[in-house]
């Protein structure tokens, strides 16, 4: 049964069945009994259903509950090693994969550099994505059976409905048509998805946003994406371009950024920002230790290091890099007035020096004492954040009886 089911993922979502599924995966353990009581169907339909999710195990019988002084009653719970999801960050320099369960606990992974990303056509590209991909399935060989789905978090603008990569600009490409091609190559569903949106679904499922209804979650890196959850839904807009918060305007008069405008949020506060504004101390002749750097090596990561070393300059770096995130945390918060702000990333390890004086900011602009105490969190899903996501899409599609909108 459960290698009938594999590839032929519209099987399992049947309504009924991924209500029960979800049911059993939220509650971690859940009697036969119970889950009737929740979703409102008749006993016969549950015991059914549960019978087909334990011919195909999808899930598993416990005694593990209480009982009322009788028999232990018995509980459900998902068998989260019965199937395995495939999951591709397509980053500008590198590409991460993951194989995981339906916990979406990774199992293998593996990194990849992006090949001369100056020239890749779309027909290369998409070569080597599928070459990535066939060879990590080549070495999860035992695996593969139980595999039912394929995730990826691509940058740019994405179609998640066709699966369309519409706008990569940092490898300037266009229209990649990356759902079909996967589709055909690997005889797998496959779903594609902006990655800062997959980032923010994944920490909805799994991370940081678990138990909030509205958030926006930001991966701030050398750039700055954005994927907004409203009513505990990944919300995309009229063409899939919800959440590029990066391209808000901060500064007319700011720098020039990778869309052709000036003065983007991410132009004053990503981890370019950061690396443009020490350079420019550096240029002026500032003293600090960060000009002794080859400027090459000059990253985040050290001027960080330097901060925390005492350096005036790199501190003052940080700190202005962290005002500007803070104006832009403010937008977002009066413009949509979530729960929760999420910041990913790799600006999101630079911890005290870049998100106090955001908060500062946020204290001091706020519209309201409620705005004032939005609260900013960080990622829980660090580094693997989009990849677990990617997974996500396809275990979304899995446990949900509704559909993002
Ligand atoms: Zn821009």
């Amino acid at each position: 049964m459960a290698a009938h089911l594999t590839g032929s993922f519209q099987l399992m979502k049947s309504l009924n069945r991924s209500l029960i599924l979800n049911i059993i995966r939220t509650s971690g353990a859940i009697s036969r009994s119970e889950i009737a009581k929740q979703t409102g169907l008749t006993p016969p339909t549950v015991t059914n259903i549960v019978n087909e999710l334990l011919d195909e195990e999808l899930v598993l019988e416990s005694r593990a509950g209480t009982s009322n002084g009788g028999r232990k009653p018995i509980l459900l719970t998902i068998k989260s090693d019965s199937r395995y999801i495939i999951g591709v960050d397509v980053g500008v320099k590198k590409v991460r994969l993951a194989l995981t369960n339906l916990n979406a606990n990774v199992l293998q992974r593996k990194l990849l550099p992006m090949p001369h990303t100056q020239v890749l056509t779309t027909e290369q590209f998409l070569d080597f994505l599928q070459q990535a991909i066939d060879t990590f399935l080549t070495e999860n060989v035992t695996q593969k059976k139980k595999i039912i789905g394929i995730g990826v978090a691509m940058h740019g603008i994405v179609d998640h409905e066709q699966g369309i990569a519409i706008h990569a600009p940092t490898l300037k490409l266009e229209r990649v048509p990356v759902k079909q091609m996967l589709e055909q190559a690997f005889n797998l569903p496959v779903r594609v998805e902006n990655d800062a949106k997959a980032l923010a679904l994944g920490e909805k499922w799994f991370g940081a946003g678990r138990d909030v209804d509205h958030f926006v979650c930001l991966n701030v890196g050398e750039g700055i994406g954005g994927g907004i959850i409203l009513n505990d839904h990944l919300f995309h807009g009229n063409n899939s371009l919800a959440g590029e918060i990066g391209h808000t305007k901060i500064d007319f008069n700011g720098p020039t950024c990778s869309c052709g405008n000036n003065g983007c949020f991410q132009t004053l506060a990503s981890g370019q920002a950061v690396k443009e504004r020490a350079h420019n101390y550096i240029k002026q002749g500032k003293k600090t230790s960060l000009a002794e750097v080859d400027l090459k090596d000059l990253d985040g990561q050290l001027i960080y290091k330097c901060a925390e070393e005492g350096d005036e300059i790199a501190k003052k770096v940080l700190e202005e890099t962290g005002a500007y995130l803070g104006f832009g945390l403010l937008n977002i918060i009066h413009f949509l007035n979530p729960s929760m702000v999420i910041i990913g990333g790799g600006v999101s390890k630079s911890g005290k020096w870049i998100l106090e004086p955001a908060k500062a900011v946020i204290q001091s602009y706020s519209l309201s004492r409620e705005a004032a105490r939005t609260t900013i969190g960080v990622s829980e899903l660090g580094d693997e954040g989009s990849l677990i996501g990617a997974c996500t899409l396809v275990l979304s599609e899995l446990f949900s009886h509704t559909h993002s909108k």
